[in-house]
């Protein structure tokens, strides 16, 4: 049994999972064009680290969608850096 709030946490999710999902259908890797949005990832312009996995799960939709606009779309072999954390919107349903 779930409980009320692991719920709305839950519906929260998949909602803002639904913005990101939504927005690299619209935002291929800006490097090679790659569309497949399990490869995308979001590479911060600074040295702020980009925080929209946190987000997806912490943050208001608001706040997602300003931190996408503000990160580069990188696909994983156009990435500078590999990373081995596998996003949330990359993993299988
Ligand atoms: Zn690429």
């Amino acid at each position: 049994m779930l409980s009320e709030n692991q719920k709305a946490y839950d519906r929260h999710k998949k909602a803002n999972l639904a913005h990101v999902a939504a927005y690299l259908q619209k935002n291929p890797c800006g490097v090679c064009g790659e569309q497949d949005i399990r490869k995308l990832r979001f590479l911060s312009p600074d040295e702020w680290p980009c925080a929209v996995s946190a987000c997806l799960v912490y943050g208001t939709s608001w706040r997602l969608v300003n931190e996408m606009e503000r990160c580069n779309v990188r696909c994983v072999q156009c990435l500078p850096k590999p990373t081995k954390r596998v996003p949330l919107w990359a993993k299988g349903r």
